[in-house]
């Protein structure tokens, strides 16, 4: 899911005192290092910035379940007593910057809006997103890879926490950046710290409008029927209106009918990521001529459906140049090879 880097360096973060970790830079294991004779150092989290505050309380949460110290959480690095651990976003970077940390600005800026940056340096740990979600990932992947902590599936149970008086790391340099656009398995805090962005509840999440079958919603029957019974699916010989029916799909006034109401949805709510573009669940797919001949030669009776329903997405998202490149005037050409537009995103 996530590509990391870390450097094989040395530091220590000490959260109820400071000892020093031999071994590997992952997994705090300071229970088994000796301890640095008189050096407490008390540690502090430091939210900084907007979106900072509750991947903060998550990671303060976490520390104390650990090691059964209770950390606070502030917001001014400067104030903080003992060495900040700077959860946020470029504000914080610019915090562990005026800390004496290398900042990796080039690295950064090349992140996506889901990147985070993982860094320990010099007993400072920064941990950053571009967004809440994003900081959410650095906090729950230091919490996973670091630290030790496991969420194998939702609920008490399925959570693991190894406990640790004492707890540090090595010198850190990890970004992080999702494989996927779109990621979704469960709902939830369990589902975020598992680097999914559907269905979570923060800042950042893929908000999308619908799931799949959407086909009934985007072109209702009730609707368009009476004046249109070309614009359904031809099944039997018959103009099929029933709900759960297909779409004529080979006809670019049915793609620019559906296009037209996407818009009208992007219009209502801009944040959207997604709009479910769907078929049916059913196999009464068109069987006219046009449709027919824009499926996939020679393959089985669903494969060979998938080629005209992209090219149907693509004449949509082509038709939505808000959304995505635009193609003033699709066309339907049985041509062998077909791409997908950047706009159209196919889940798997
Ligand atoms: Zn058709």
């Amino acid at each position: 899911m996530y590509t990391r880097r870390s450097l094989p360096f040395f530091c220590i973060l000490a959260v109820l005192s400071l000892g020093t970790a031999r071994g590997n830079s992952r997994g705090a294991d300071a229970d088994d290092a000796a301890p640095v004779t008189g050096a407490i150092a008390q540690c502090e989290v430091a939210a900084i910035g907007p979106g900072a505050r509750k991947p903060a309380e998550e990671l303060a949460e976490y520390l104390h379940r650990i090691s059964g110290a209770v950390v606070p959480i502030c917001t001014d690095p400067a104030a903080c007593r003992g060495r900040p651990i700077l959860v946020g976003g470029e504000e914080a970077i610019v915090a562990a910057e005026a800390l004496g940390v290398e900042g990796n600005r080039e690295r950064w800026k090349g992140l996506s809006r889901e990147g985070y940056f993982i860094r320990c340096s010099g007993g400072t740990l920064l941990l950053a997103g571009k967004t809440e979600l994003a900081t959410f990932y650095a906090v729950d992947r230091f919490l996973e890879e670091y630290l030790g902590v496991r969420w194998f599936m939702p609920g008490d149970l399925g959570e693991i926490v190894a406990q640790r008086r004492t707890l540090g790391v090595g010198e850190i340099e990890e970004f992080g950046e999702p494989g996927f656009r779109w990621r979704w398995v469960g709902r939830g805090e369990w589902a975020r710290r598992l680097g999914m962005n559907v269905a979570v509840d923060c800042k950042g999440a893929f908000k999308t409008r619908w799931f799949v079958h959407t086909f009934s919603r985007l072109l209702p029957p009730e609707e368009f029927y009476g004046d249109h019974p070309e614009y359904y699916a031809l099944v039997n010989g018959r103009r099929d209106r029933r709900g759960n029916a297909q779409r004529c799909t080979s006809n670019p006034q049915v793609a620019r009918a559906v296009a037209g109401r996407i818009l009208e949805i992007k219009k209502a709510e801009p944040d959207l990521r997604m709009i479910s573009l769907d078929p049916m669940d059913t196999g009464a797919f068109c069987g006219c001529p046009a449709c027919r001949a824009l499926d996939e030669p020679g393959a089985s009776f669903h494969n060979r459906l998938s080629r005209r329903l992209l090219l149907f997405d693509n004449a949509v998202s082509g038709l939505t140049p808000q959304l995505g490149a635009r193609y003033p005037n699709p066309t339907f050409e049985p041509t062998p090879a077909v791409e997908q537009l950047p706009s159209a995103l196919v889940r798997l």
